[in-house]
């Protein structure tokens, strides 16, 4: 295997990126094209040797070319194509190279992240055949008695409840085989169509058709603007609206364009919870277009399938979360791409390729030469600088709810204040106003969302006695603990459990101080402990059945958060209670009451862009309330009612936010106004850590130009996770040229190896 066959012939060389961290950018590894692999096609998956041992490896082949400089008799053939799939579009290769140098990551790992696990395994693919009266019905005259059951089962259903999935309908029309329901369809009384699993389902659901009586001015003058630049190759938008002003219909109308210009439309949104609500609204307002769904949350089929559908061209709109930015539309048919609530965080994707979904669909409608529209009603500062001072995005203002809905009025409460006026010495996570807030909105008959961005029951274990200090933290990472009660490990019993929220691992909670012997305390709030406020202080909160804790220690997944949204959307849940996740797009026209338990969770943490994500997520979650005719009421709990970043979102006010936070950052020299790449160090042993550290940063000041400013090496902020020590380096440049060859002469000499030991993170959204 390792060479060529004597009788075989190469048909020149291809280079291919194998997925295995060999950082070979940006040419790949180098193997001779066998005779029966003439016609192998870049874009195409393969499987070549590897090695020593020449380990079969997959990887994608991303050039051709007919000679080489290297030995051509130590060059090892490709074993075979790998079928699954068709080749991935040059657009999309385009955009794996420029991730695979932009954000430092190998170019196999990076072309092995944009395609998803399930097509590479070909996990079976799933359709459903949903079948619906004919528009003109045929003649009924000689039907059968099992086809005239079918016949009056089907017309007797409500029409939204049509069409019926096969099977489903010869079980409701008391059959045991769906013969009579396909003899029917070949006599042309009944009209099949085939499906997708996932809009099947969806078209099951009760879909929003609604279409809004009219548009607004502003809406309508938008929708003109960026319709106008449909055609006009490259070009970037933010739309900044307000909470409930309408975002979704302008997007709506634009993709109405595209699709009847015979494009696809690709649409981003932040959460995979979020895309059946966006997915629902789509569907129901497309209904001869075919929507596909990308999104990690998928079932594997699901997911191969959904893929399978866009890269042989039969879908018309792609919707998904951030990995959907590498759907495989093919060359020439992208027309717009969509990035919905585009500063929310996580679009950034954690680990290798570290890219930012938006960034990347910027980069995607470059290519495609194609409008790329980014939406928020807090738009992250990088966007805002872009649009509202250099330029280089065109923004439009939403400034207004739409007609009938006004902005909620936001109360912000002084939690210091409000613990003065209670008697008792119990701990109160809802203070008097939001407690009889609570209850009045209950009895009202309305809906009550609650946020607080902690998890568990208390933050701070520690001893009670302040001269003796001990408080407990993680063994392996430099952190405090969070104490979790746990009902179902202790056969109904109350107990706890503490936990790490870093590395996962836990312990038990001990009941004595091992430095002074007093019993322990723990202090902090989190989201348990205010789901047993509610259920002592209101009678007709019972969790599970009227109320709901959502966060990700009570999910497990997609499916129970969407199933959470759902009984919420009913009605049946009266009251949410959650993180961040309850904060993010949500549409339900009945919450009445969004209480914030603790604006200030983020505050405090050691990073620039703690005060712009407390805005970001007070505004957000204010604007899930009031969406109808029901005036709607806020109240923020929080240590700090002076605060900007409070202050400001409670009164609505984005752009004075904007406005002080980048004078700031401008006159700190941080993003937008430089941009950074933050390398980390990791390792078990504190001193290699540390000398890996100082002889990196020795190496990148040497090479770094006059325009680089080189900080560290330090200790990361949390500078022990999971037994590892960390180590930083911050590279800070006006522009990101500098930077990008700083890194790449890095990888050129070995410096730089992303993996387990080092992390490089190009535009860091997380300092910790
Ligand atoms: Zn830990
Ligand atoms: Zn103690």
């Amino acid at each position: 295997m390792a060479t060529l066959f004597e009788h075989e012939v190469a048909l020149g060389y291809a280079r291919v990126a194998v997925e295995r961290g060999v950082d070979r950018f940006p040419d790949g590894l180098t193997y001779a094209i066998p005779e029966a692999l003439g016609d192998l096609a870049v874009g195409e998956r393969v499987i070549v040797p590897l090695g020593r041992s020449n380990v079969p490896t997959a990887g994608y082949v991303i050039d051709r070319c007919d000679v080489t400089d290297l030995d051509s008799q130590t060059i090892k053939p490709i074993a075979r194509r790998d079928h699954t799939g068709p080749a991935l579009p040059g657009q999309l290769l385009a955009l794996a190279r420029w991730i695979s140098s932009y954000y430092c990551s190998p170019m196999g790992m990076t072309l092995a992240a944009m395609v998803p696990a399930a097509v590479k395994r070909r996990v079976g693919m799933v359709s459903r055949t949903m079948i619906d009266m004919a528009a003109s019905a045929g003649p009924r005259a000689k039907l059968s008695p099992k086809q005239r059951q079918v016949v009056d089962v089907l017309s007797a259903l409500a029409p939204e409840k049509r069409p019926v999935e096969l099977r489903a309908l010869a079980r409701l029309a008391g059959l045991g085989t769906t013969s009579p329901v396909k003899r029917l369809v070949d006599r042309n009384v009944l009209v099949a169509s085939t499906r997708s699993a996932i809009e099947a389902a969806w078209v099951q659901q009760a879909v929003d058709t609604t279409v809004p009586e009219a548009l607004t001015g502003p809406q309508e003058a938008i929708i003109e603007r960026i319709g106008d630049a449909l055609n006009g190759g490259f070009s970037a938008h933010l739309l900044f609206g307000v909470t409930a002003s309408g975002k979704t219909e302008v997007y709506i109308r634009l993709i109405e364009r595209v699709v009847a210009a015979g494009k696809v439309a690709l649409m981003l949104v932040p959460e995979i919870a979020l895309t059946p609500q966006t997915g629902g609204r789509l569907i129901g307002r497309f209904p001869n277009h075919r929507v596909a769904v990308l999104h990690s949350g998928l079932a594997a089929a699901q997911r191969h399938q959904q893929w399978a559908l866009v890269a042989n061209g039969t879908i018309d709109i792609v919707l998904g979360a951030r990995s959907a930015v590498f759907a495989p539309i093919s060359d020439g048919r992208l027309g717009i791409v969509i990035v919905d609530e585009e500063h929310d965080s996580s679009y950034k994707q954690d680990q290798l390729p570290r890219y930012h979904g938006r960034d990347v669909a910027i980069r995607r409608a470059q290519l495609a030469d194609c409008p790329v529209l980014l939406g928020s009603a807090t738009p992250s500062l990088e966007s805002w600088h872009n649009a509202a001072a250099n330029g280089s995005y065109m923004l439009h203002r939403l400034n207004e709810r739409v007609p009938g809905m006004c902005q909620p009025k936001v109360q912000i409460v002084d939690f210091v204040e409000e613990r003065k006026k209670r008697r008792d010495h119990r701990v109160h996570l809802l203070g008097p106003q939001l407690e009889t807030a609570i209850g009045r909105t209950l009895d009202r008959g309305g809906q009550v969302l609650l946020l607080l961005n902690r998890r568990g029951w208390a933050n701070y274990i520690a001893c009670p006695d302040h001269r003796c200090g001990w408080m407990l933290g993680c063994d392996y990472c430099d952190t405090t603990v969070v104490y979790h009660l746990d009902r179902l490990r202790r056969g109904g019993r109350t107990g706890g459990f503490v936990r790490c929220h870093h590395c996962e691992a836990e312990q038990r909670l001990p009941e004595i101080c091992p430095v002074c012997g007093n019993r322990i305390s723990t202090f902090g709030l989190g989201t348990q402990r205010v789901e047993e406020e509610l259920a002592r202080k209101f009678g007709q909160l019972v969790e599970g059945e009227t109320m709901l804790r959502v966060d990700s220690d009570s999910m497990h997944g997609a499916r129970d958060f969407h199933d959470a949204l759902r009984r919420f959307g009913s009605g049946e849940l009266r009251l949410l209670l959650g993180t961040q996740m309850i904060a993010k797009g949500l549409d339900f026209p009945e919450v009445q009451l969004v209480g914030v338990i603790n604006a200030d969770t983020a505050i405090h943490l050691p990073d620039f862009r703690a005060t712009e994500r407390t805005f970001q997520l007070v505004s957000q979650v204010a604007g899930r309330c009031g969406r109808s005719a029901t005036p709607g009421r806020v109240i923020v709990q929080t240590f700090q009612p002076q605060a900007e970043a409070i202050r400001l979102a409670a009164s609505h006010d984005y752009e004075a936010f904007a406005a002080g936070e980048l004078a700031g950052r401008k006159r700190c020299r941080l993003p937008p106004f430089t941009r950074m790449v933050r390398i980390v160090a990791r390792d078990s042993d504190f001193t290699r850590c540390v000398s890996t550290a100082r002889r990196l940063d020795g190496r990148l000041r040497a090479l770094a130009d006059e325009s680089i400013r080189v900080r560290g090496p330090a200790p990361c902020p949390i500078a022990r996770i999971a037994g590892k020590h960390r180590q930083q380096i911050e590279l800070l440049a006006e522009t990101p040229q500098p930077l990008q060859r700083l890194l790449a002469a890095a990888r050129n000499e070995g410096l730089i190896k992303p993996g387990a030991s080092m992390v490089v993170d190009v535009d860091p959204i997380s300092l910790l």
